[in-house]
């Protein structure tokens, strides 16, 4: 058997003196030899392996299933056991948050541990139980085609965030689910960065479709043809076979009852949306004018509506004031702005209209059920990690924000929470500082002055003459002297900072410039009037629903939808609030280099991840803490009967004495400290004892 020397140790709390080069020195060690997992108490840290691991087979799952985080070599296998247990043993709601950088591993984390629990649940092989695995299951190669593009960072790199309630019943069995969904990032429809794709749906598409469906969607197999998926230069990706991939999606899309006619739906807005890519104008005697093509022909037939709708709609716009109605011609830019606006929006509905088919097939179907039943359930949270990209913006900038509030609450969680307790219990405990990311959340959400706010007020000026860099301005104005926000003008000797253009937050994960250029129209994500009747009066059905709003009149006065920031600060608060009220269990993903290779291990891109992520202070809370703890009723009646003193019955004094006495008796004494109303055990090895002694008498 290998040493610990020669592997390191499984849980970074047995480590001799806990600090980043002994942190690192043991991750390493671990990751040469293949070991990907490891422990900090209860979270579980992952490296990503970039090469298939032989780890996840049935025989893993035996070896798992139904034990304790102790009793084996850590595993993600393991953490979603726990969270498995305590969903079913004392009915409680559960998440796991999966968190890490772009191309860490979190999706790949996310699947391995639905598998798991697909695997030890439904012993008794129910049909009902088996569908609902498969569908869980299958819901995930529909949502990465259309939500999952190749970047720089990572060939599979998930663009929208994912959070998914998996329901059980009383025997933990899963009886269904819920997907809630977070941005998608839709400015990929339109452009994409060299070297990256727009979303896999296109190619698989192209690749996939047999000739009878291309000559329905008027589409030919070259992604040269189509301007919305060419600008990368990167449409055959290595690592994916997006012919295999258009199959499976497929097969998917029939197993969650997606009528063919819904399916008709799908693939003809994907067209759709390709032919809108090669529109294109011209002014002509100073008047705007569609490029003569047929791709307008074929947009308007592949979106079931009048072509001369569809023209006008691309080259004018309608405004009423004070109850007259007037046409405005676009200029070229605002032409090339409305279709760009037009085809994100409809894939943005598109992604919507999707999950929420999913969401109605995964439900859990309540005929099966008697009526007052409760279900618990166990949360699995895959969203994208901290961004940065040479070129920021926007998405970046929210899905930056994302990480913060995740941050912070795994300090709330385990940090802070963890501290408080040994307080509360009176455990003697010096306290640990560790970096509180609250200030950089506020910069970003506080009511009034924070970006978010400064970002809605300039939105809400009616004159269409505000711009970027105005906003920027502002953000100057009311964020100067702020200690984690600069740009040029707060700070001039910046000069990796262009003036008017860049901002820079020093995020918890490290420094990000963003370039303001885009973030108004991005908040304010207008889509004109014009688009949204167009689309409502489709003969798809299908495409009609997606936009009720359509309905209305042009003289209806309509108020101003919130801003997309708005909406994601929304969606982000209410995502915590989720989080806090259950059981949380936790996956660190950690990217071991940049170039996705299993040999190679970039001390410093390592080292970096590890103390933005706060592990170094995790483990020294974990250390100074305790593996165990438990409360002394519920301790001693696990116990009692190891030992002759308090078997059947204590009868010298309190459950607290009881359990001292019991400790005292087993030789743990020093491996324990005694709290108000809790046992607090050190190391995990005193509680495996216990358990094998109690084990023995059973
Ligand atoms: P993230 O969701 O954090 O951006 P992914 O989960 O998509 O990252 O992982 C990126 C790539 O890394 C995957 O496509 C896969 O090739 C590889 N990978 C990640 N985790 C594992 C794993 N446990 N075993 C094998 N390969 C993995
Ligand atoms: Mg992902």
């Amino acid at each position: 058997m290998a040493t610990t020397r020669e592997v390191g140790v499984g849980d970074f709390v047995l480590m001799d003196k806990i600090d980043l080069d002994n942190f690192m020195e043991n991750l390493q060690l671990r990751f040469k030899n293949g070991l990907i997992y490891t422990y900090i108490g209860e979270v579980c840290v992952s490296v990503n392996p970039y090469k298939t691991m032989n780890i996840y087979d049935q025989s893993y799952v035996e070896k798992y299933k139904g034990r304790e985080l102790f009793e084996n070599p850590p595993h993600i296998f393991a953490i979603a056991d726990a969270s498995h247990k305590v969903m079913k043993q004392q009915r409680k709601d559960t998440c796991i948050v999966i968190s890490g950088e772009s191309g860490s591993g979190k999706t790949e984390a996310s699947k391995i541990i639905m598998k798991y629990i697909a695997a030890v649940t439904n012993q008794e092989g129910k049909h009902e139980i088996e569908r609902v695995k498969n569908v869980l299951i299958q819901s995930n190669s529909i949502l990465e085609a259309f939500g999952n593009a190749k970047t720089n960072r990572n060939d599979n790199s998930s663009r929208f965030g994912k959070y998914m309630d998996i329901h059980f019943d009383f025997k933990g069995d899963p009886i269904g689910g819920h997907i809630s969904n977070y941005l998608l990032e839709k400015s990929r429809v339109t452009t994409q960065q060299a070297g990256e794709r727009n979303f896999h749906c296109f190619y698989q598409l192209l690749t996939g479709a047999n000739e009878d469906l291309l000559k329905r969607l008027s589409i030919t197999r070259n992604p040269d043809q189509y301007f919305f998926v060419r600008q990368g230069n990167a449409a055959k990706v290595g690592t994916i076979n997006d012919k295999f991939e258009f199959r499976d999606v497929t097969t998917s899309l029939n197993t969650l009852q997606f009528s063919q006619a819904d399916q008709e739906t799908l693939w003809r807005v994907i067209a759709a949306i390709l032919h809108l890519g090669n529109v294109e104008f011209d002014i002509n005697e100073e008047k705007l004018e569609i490029k003569k093509s047929k791709s307008v022909d074929h947009v308007a037939d592949l979106l079931q509506v009048p072509k001369r709708d569809l023209e006008t709609a691309l080259s004018e716009r309608v405004i009423a004031a004070r109850g007259d109605i007037m046409r405005k011609e676009h200029t070229e830019t605002e032409a090339s702005f409305g279709r760009d606006a037009f085809a994100k929006a409809i894939y943005e509905r598109l992604f919507n209209w999707i999950v929420k088919k999913i969401n109605a097939a995964i439900a859990v179907d309540s005929s099966n059920f008697q009526k007052n039943y409760q279900s618990s359930l166990i949360g699995v949270l895959d969203i994208y990690g901290f961004e940065i990209f040479d070129n920021n913006s926007f998405e970046q900038f929210c899905i930056n924000y994302c990480n913060e509030k995740l941050q912070q609450l795994f300090i709330e969680l385990v940090l802070k929470q963890e501290q408080e307790e040994y307080n509360r219990e009176g455990i003697e405990w010096t306290n640990i500082e560790y970096f509180n990311n609250q200030i950089i959340c506020d910069l970003v959400e506080a009511p009034h002055k924070g970006v978010m706010a400064i970002m809605d007020d300039a939105c809400k000026m009616t004159a269409e003459k505000v711009t970027d860099e105005m906003l920027l301005e502002n953000m100057d104005r009311q964020l100067q002297g702020h200690k984690h926000f600069m740009s040029r003008q707060t700070k001039q000797s910046e000069k990796s900072l262009r003036h008017k253009i860049d901002f820079r937050i020093t995020h918890y994960a490290g420094d990000v410039t963003y370039c303001i250029i885009g973030f108004l129209d991005k908040n304010k994500d207008t889509l004109f009037q014009d688009f949204k009747r167009l689309l409502y009066s489709s003969k798809d059905p299908n495409l009609k629903d997606m936009w009720p709003e359509g309905a209305q009149h042009i003289t209806q006065i309509t108020k101003r939808p919130p801003t997309a920031g708005t909406l994601f600060k929304t969606s982000m608060q209410e995502l915590v609030k989720t989080l806090i009220s259950k059981e949380p269990h936790y996956i660190r993903c950690i990217k071991p280099n940049e170039v996705k290779s299993p040999t190679n291990f970039d001390y410093e891109r390592v080292k970096h991840q590890v103390s933005y992520l706060g592990l170094i202070e995790n483990v020294r809370v974990r250390r100074a803490g305790f593996a165990y703890r438990q409360r002394y009723d519920k301790f001693l009646k696990r116990y009692k009967m190891i030992s002759q003193f308090t078997w059947p019955n204590f009868r010298n004094g309190s459950d607290h004495d009881a359990v001292r006495v019991l400790m005292d008796e087993k030789g743990y004494a020093d491996d324990v400290k005694y709290g108000k109303t809790k046992i607090f055990i050190r190391s995990p090895k005193t509680l495996f004892a216990l358990e094998n002694a109690r084990n023995q008498l059973l």
